[in-house]
Order: structure tokens, then sequence, then C-alpha cells
């Protein structure tokens, strides 16, 4: 049955698929209380197509990387595949839950998910339940943790997107990684315009979303030149050296009109994915990952203008 799935969800553009077995999951993980009979975590990685990411490198188009690496993927692409891949399931007479990120859901009662509109999350929901898709991710052998909490692939690095689909059907364990790719350069954290991620990794959500929507200026094409001329802070925005706090962090969100959102709220990536372009290039030109392109991603200097930052 192992086959028949793999071959349906590479039909639906999957490129990475692995089975965690229930038992590498604590009897206390969310997935037990989704779908108490799951055996097995189905995890399907999808590959960002590199060159989604060049408009958000070069500072030319930002909205299709948005469209087409962001919102198509998480809305149809792998939606339609883990459909897919539970009808498959289901026929040879199995349960199967499938499970997407929530985007515009949050436990939480006061963060926030840079890539949707802050104002369109709802929050506090803590009965809706939703599993720790990194962790599973690993513990279904898709890739490792990066120190900024991407997930690593030995084919595409970091660009890649990831979902779920829990069964009761007992599934063939991949094999998770020992980690090899993350050598903890740092180049994650330093390529951040805001300042989000600390030297440990961790990202603040409401610092990422106020510099992955274009606060830093050296970063952003469509900032006018009297961007935030009521804070008394404004030039330290711009720099990419104010901390915010939540309340700070909405106010200067409410002030960022410089380019249109997708649809189903999703937020432009001005800071170009720094973190993950950088750490990209870092493992392309380590010469580590499998996936290999015929010229390398980065084609010139990052923009001298960045060199302020
Ligand atoms: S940039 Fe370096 S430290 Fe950051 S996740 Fe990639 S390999 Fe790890
Ligand atoms: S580079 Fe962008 S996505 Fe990454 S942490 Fe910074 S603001 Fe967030």
């Amino acid at each position: 049955m192992e086959n028949k799935i793999i071959s349906t969800a590479k039909k639906c553009e999957a490129d990475i698929i692995g089975f965690a077995p229930a038992e590498r999951f604590d009897r206390d993980n969310n997935i037990f209380k989704l779908l108490p009979e799951t055996k097995t975590v189905i995890g399907l990685a999808f590959r960002i197509p590199r060159g989604a990411y060049r408009g958000i490198e070069e500072g030319s188009t930002y909205y299709q990387y948005t469209t087409m690496a962001v919102e198509n993927m998480e809305e149809t692409i792998m939606p339609m595949a883990q459909l897919r891949v539970a009808c498959e399931l289901e026929e040879q007479g199995y349960l199967a839950l499938p499970q997407r990120r929530h985007q515009q859901i949050m436990a939480q009662e006061n963060s926030t998910n840079p890539e949707v509109a802050y104002d369109s999350i709802y929050r506090g929901m803590d009965k809706e339940l939703q599993m720790d898709f990194l962790d599973a991710a690993v513990k279904c052998g898709l890739g490792e943790k990066g120190l900024h909490g991407a997930l690593l692939t030995d084919e595409f690095g970091p660009m890649v997107s990831y979902c779920f689909v829990l069964t009761d059907a007992k599934l063939p364990p991949a094999e998770v990684y020992r980690p090899h790719l993350c050598d903890g350069c740092g180049k994650c954290i330093a390529a951040c315009p805001g300042g989000a991620i600390d030297n440990d990794g961790n990202v603040d959500p409401w610092q990422c979303a106020v510099y992955y929507n274009g606060a830093n200026g050296t970063k952003n094409p469509f900032m006018p030149p009297d961007a935030f001329k009521e804070f008394d802070n404004r030039l330290e925005i711009i720099a990419g050296k104010a901390k915010v706090t939540p309340e700070t962090a909405r106010k200067i969100l409410d002030n960022i009109y410089f380019y249109p959102s997708a649809q189903h709220a999703y937020q432009c990536s001005i800071c170009g994915r720094a973190c993950d372009i950088d750490c990209y290039v870092h493992l392309e030109e380590k010469g580590v990952l499998t996936k290999k392109f015929k010229t390398p991603f980065r084609k010139r200097e990052k923009c001298p203008a960045k060199k302020c930052q």
C-alpha cells in the first residue's frame, strides 16, 4: 500500500514523502487528540520552485513568490495532494485525516503569523488543536531543523512547504535525519533585515511581521520618502533597528502600505525571506544539496544598500 500512497502523492507534486510511526510521538501529542487511532503520520514535502525566490532576491517582483510559493502551495497544491492521499487510504478501508497549517487561527493570545495580515488572525483558539509541524516533519524523515526553525532538506534546503495526513494504517517508517545540514553558521540570523532572530535562532513573530512586511527601507523599493512620519523613531524603524512590542508592531503594520496583499490575507515578503535565501545560498555554496542546478541561485552580490544594515 505504501507504494500506492507514494505514487499518488508524487502525482500530486509531492517531492519528499515519509512515514512516522505513532511510537515516535509522546502519548500527549496533539496527533492523538486529533485522531486517537493514529498509527502513522504521513509527511509530504513540496519543493517551492527555486525561481519563485528570484524576484524577492533581486527586488524585481514580490507578488510571484507570495502567490505561487506561499498562497498556492498552502491553499491549492498541498490540500489537493492531501485529499488524494486521504482518498487512497479510504479506498483501502483506512481512516485518514489531512492536517494543513492554520494560517489564521492560533492558540496564543498575543502572537502573530508574519505570512498573513495580523488583523485577520483569530487568537486564543486553544480548543482548535494543531500539531507541531516542524517536529512532525523531522519525525517523518522529511528533513532536519535548521537553527532559525526552517526545515532543511537534502534536496532543496529550506525551499520547501510541508503538510501531513494522519491515518490508522501502519506504514513502513522513514529513517530520521542524523542532522548534517545546519552547521550553525548564523547566516540566517545575520540576513534578517529586522533583527528578528536571536542568537539561539528563536524568531520574534512580531519583529518578523514588521520587517517581513517591509519596514526596512533598504529592502523595500516601494517605501515613500515620508514613510512612518508619525513615528518618533522612524529612522530606527527604517534602518531595521527598532525593537518592537506587539502594540508598536501593530501601529507600524497599520502604516505599511507599500504593496498589495494577495488573497486569503497573505502578505508579501518584502524582506525577501532573507533568512531562508541566505541559508539556501550557504548550503548550495557548500555543495551539500542533492538537487543541482546549472547556475548558482545568487547571481551577484547582495544590494550594496544592505551593507548599511
Ligand atoms: S543559515 Fe547556517 S545556521 Fe542558519 S539554518 Fe542555515 S545552515 Fe543553519
Ligand atoms: S528574514 Fe524575513 S522572514 Fe526571516 S525572520 Fe527576518 S523578517 Fe522574518
